[in-house]
């Protein structure tokens, strides 16, 4: 809870994301990031005279896979509106929405704290809409560069109750979102390239108040830790205003990351009346239970899901539940994995270890991850049946796979010889060296140093190169020294 001794914070996320569709919400042209301004465009998105809409269905697709992820009503009977205004980036002059008939309806996610404890944020409803272009203010000194490829794009929208009650919960929010967005492959959920938008919605009230205060939307937030930070100055600064008597005012401001401050964009007293008007030129969409079905049945596992069945079916702690859950793509990992054996906690030990230190060394993901599940699956069994011991499979086998990942494991177990042993001979004749290499420790262990056994162990393992059957040699080595 962020309050202070007077006031506590209202919270209300309205959050855009970008529809990963192969074309634009009306018309067919391309969708993608970074490329070349206005190659992206046509008649229809441009608004010219005489072309129209037509609703891609993908687009409405995804709306109610989030939708039904999130637990929502979906609505049958769908209408768009347009919502009018005239901005240089909006060529049509206008934007279709839905008003006052989004596609979902209710629903809400359960976020985690840091604190440990969850809570559940209801939803008030998830609309679809179109995208502007975007102008581009650093290029040119003294013009606006305006490009038209993100306009039309389908977007979107996902309106909150005003159900948090501090920064971390809004973050904690957000990571859900783009977990969520991403598993259902909806959107890439990437806020840097604005692909997730985030406005807030921050409003003080007195501690125990049931009313609600007067709220101020910000605005221009391009990353998670940025909204958490807008909101704790928002805080602040409307309690300040309060303190001295000062009225708060409805407003739309934007947040200047680089102070971390927010500023006034305008008054809500001289926004923009949009005269709403139902959209003349799309038919209503008519959402039947077949559809919903459809759709219910090409929907993945989500990440709530995954999470009991990590820890049922797979036995795993909830923390490493967790961590294998935070991506589709581990998460999937993890499954393909654990398909070849049953050590699954071992397979969870070595996704979280050396396969995460390959992706963060590398800056990569796990789907571009060389090594297959299966050879994955054939490390650990080399390991459970101790043929091999483990710092040897990290610190040999699994470079040497990842250096040539078409190689079968067992050749190249093979080509470095590194099958551990327990023949006798070679073990007494490692032991003798090592222990005659260190004569004064032999004595000071004979004397009753007994905690000297790790140091002689660590020395033959090494000198074995890690070939030596830990097990055998540490009851050979006890022997050989207590006689
Ligand atoms: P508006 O009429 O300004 O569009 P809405 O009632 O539609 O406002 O709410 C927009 C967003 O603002 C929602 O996310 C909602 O939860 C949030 N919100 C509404 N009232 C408050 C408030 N007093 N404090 C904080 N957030 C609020
Ligand atoms: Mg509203």
């Amino acid at each position: 809870m962020l309050k202070n001794d007077t006031h506590e914070v209202v919270i209300g996320l309205e959050i855009h994301a970008q529809l990963k569709t192969n074309s634009k919400a009306f018309c067919s042209d391309e969708v993608a990031f970074g490329a070349s301004p206005n190659t992206l465009v046509s008649p229809v998105s441009l608004g010219h005279p005489g072309t129209l809409p037509v609703h891609n269905k993908e687009a409405v697709n995804m709306a109610i896979m989030l939708g039904l992820a999130c637990d929502c009503d979906i609505r049958k009977y769908n209408s768009y509106s347009r919502k009018n205004y005239f901005y240089a980036d909006l060529p049509k002059g206008y934007q279709i929405t839905q008003l006052d008939t989004p596609i979902c309806n209710g629903g809400g996610i359960e976020i985690s704290l840091p604190d440990g404890t969850s809570k559940w944020i209801n939803l008030t409803r998830i609309h679809m809409e179109e995208d502007t272009g975007k102008g581009i203010h650093d290029l040119d000194i003294s013009n606006t560069l305006m490009d038209y490829n993100r306009a039309g794009t389908a977007l979107v929208e996902i309106v909150t109750e005003p159900d948090f009650r501090s920064g971390d919960e809004a973050y904690a929010f957000l990571m859900e979102i783009r977990k969520l967005v991403r598993y259902l492959g909806v959107c890439d959920g990437n806020m840097e390239e604005g692909s997730l938008r985030c406005d807030a919605n921050v409003s003080i009230r007195p501690l125990n108040s049931k009313d609600f205060g007067t709220k101020v939307e910000v605005k221009n937030m391009n990353s998670m830790s940025n909204v958490k930070k807008a909101i704790e100055f928002e805080f602040q600064r409307q309690s300040k205003m309060a303190l001295s008597g000062e009225e708060i005012f409805s407003e739309t401001r934007s947040f200047d990351a680089m102070k971390g401050t927010t500023f006034s964009m305008r008054s809500k007293e001289l926004v923009n009346d949009y005269r709403f008007f139902p959209e003349p030129d799309l038919p209503p969409l008519i959402v039947n239970e077949d559809w919903i079905k459809e759709i219910k049945d090409r929907m993945p596992a989500l990440p709530k899901e995954l999470l009991i069945r990590f820890t049922s079916e797979y036995q795993l702690g909830n923390y490493d539940a967790e961590i294998l859950t935070e991506s589709k793509d581990v998460a999937d990992y993890f499954i393909a994995t654990c398909d070849h054996l049953k050590n699954f906690k071992g397979v969870a030990n070595w996704i979280m270890g050396p396969v995460k230190s390959w992706v963060n060394s590398h800056a990569s993901s796990i789907d571009k991850f060389p090594l297959s599940p299966k050879s994955i699956a054939q490390i650990i069994s080399y390991i459970d049946e101790g043929l091999i011991n483990f710092s040897v499979a990290e610190q040999k086998l699994f470079p040497a796979l990842l250096s040539n990942p078409d190689q079968e494991v067992s050749q190249v177990i093979d080509n470095l010889n590194l099958i551990q042993t327990g023949d006798e001979d070679f073990l007494h004749q490692l032991i003798r060296e090592v222990l005659s290499e260190n004569a004064s420790k032999v004595d000071e262990y004979k004397a009753g140093k007994t905690g000297l056994i790790g140091m002689f162990m660590g020395q033959i393992m090494k000198k074995s190169g890690g070939k030596a059957d830990p097990k055998k040699t540490k009851s050979l080595l006890v022997e050989l020294l207590d006689n």
